[in-house]
């Protein structure tokens, strides 16, 4: 993919511009028209001269393209997007509306590592990293569709941070005020809790967002349904998140998707608020702190049934009784199987080996 102009940032396309003896400002229109324009061949890069077009071609450069193979909407408005990549893997992609903003959830590996036990994604065994292009370009593809795209949530298929350097790429160009200028706080990664992950993420020069998702308030339960907590305490994940709030100065949320017996009862929320009330952090007051409760998404073959919503009710209560900000997820696009927790269901095994395995 080094030749791949959407890979690249508007710093790196500077560099080949000028490496091809050319002026710099050249490259603001290449990265323009790739990241507002949407196009997909250097010949519709009309600003530059034939003979700078000629000269990236030449070189080899191109312009990747994710293939769009189906679009379905939801009644109440979501549409999910199944993406091919070149190598024939697929992705999925969902765009969410709510009030006036539009989000889309984006993926970020074929398939994911992370196993845990309530995920559809975790199905599909992890085949491959998206590059920083593909990432981008769910974005692009689907704002070229539908529209502006207001938020990007790092939500979709797969651990955003088990693909670190792709992740933090692709945010450098959806906030690069000469593309899509989405800012930044308008991006939000989530996460299941790779702690050295969340910690050089905070040593960057750009903060998106974080989420991090609990769903547990102790560390015995949380591992039984999160594998990653075995390697990474409660504890440890919340010293990470302050890290995170400390030097990043960015929002934190704990994302909770609530499974009914399993993790939805008055003790496990009286719990849950202890812990959150009891995180210290020099630039915020314990309240300060956001707990996300998720309607849990039931896919085919789960074992796990979604807490109903009074039991969700009762549990925001019990949080915010104590000051805790809480806010509720209810689930959208199930019919298209796009709702949190269900992508890779409904094609998984269609298309295995076409891409080696990591
Ligand atoms: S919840 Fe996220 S981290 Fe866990 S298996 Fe699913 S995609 Fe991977």
């Amino acid at each position: 993919m080094d030749k791949d102009l959407k890979e690249k940032t508007l710093d790196e396309l500077e560099q080949i511009v000028v490496g091809l003896g050319q002026k710099k400002y050249l490259a603001g229109y290449v990265f323009g028209f790739i990241h507002t324009k949407g196009i997909s061949e250097i010949s519709q890069i009309t600003p530059l001269s034939k003979t700078l077009r000629e000269q990236l071609a030449k070189d080899d450069h191109f312009i990747s393209q994710l293939k769009v193979v189906s679009k379905l909407a939801d009644p109440d408005g979501t549409v999910k997007y199944l993406f091919e990549l070149p190598d024939g893997n697929r992705i999925e992609t969902v765009l969410l509306f709510d009030d006036d903003r539009r989000t889309l959830c984006v993926s970020t590996q074929v398939g994911c590592a992370m196993n845990c036990a309530f995920c559809a994604t975790a199905k599909v065994r992890l085949r491959c990293n998206l590059t920083a292009a593909e990432i981008v370009d769910q974005v692009n593809t689907v704002q070229k569709d539908e529209g502006r795209i207001s938020n990007v949530v790092y939500m979709g298929m797969g651990e955003p941070l088990q693909n670190y350097d792709a992740v933090v790429k692709s945010v450098r160009i959806l906030n690069d005020p000469a593309g899509k200028n989405i800012g930044i706080r308008h991006i939000t990664i989530s996460t299941c809790g790779i702690v050295p992950a969340i910690k050089k993420l905070a040593d960057e020069d750009i903060h998106p967002r974080l989420a991090i998702s609990l769903n547990a308030p102790t560390d015995a339960l949380r591992t039984k349904f999160m594998p990653i907590n075995s390697k990474y305490s409660i504890a440890e994940l919340i010293e990470a998140a302050k890290f995170y709030r400390l030097k990043a100065k960015q929002r934190v949320t704990f994302e909770y998707v609530m499974i009914k017996g399993v993790n939805d009862t008055v003790l496990h929320a009286q719990v849950l608020a202890r812990l959150v009330r009891g995180i210290r952090c020099r630039v915020n007051p314990p309240h300060a702190w956001r707990i996300n409760l998720i309607e849990f998404n039931p896919y085919p073959g789960c074992e796990f049934v979604a807490s109903g919503r009074e039991r969700i009710e009762r549990f925001k209560e019990i949080l915010e009784e104590v000051g805790i900000k809480t806010t509720v997820r209810f689930k959208m696009g199930q019919s298209i199987n796009a709702a949190c927790g269900q992508l890779g269901a409904a094609w998984e095994g269609k298309d295995e080996g076409r891409r080696a395995k990591l």
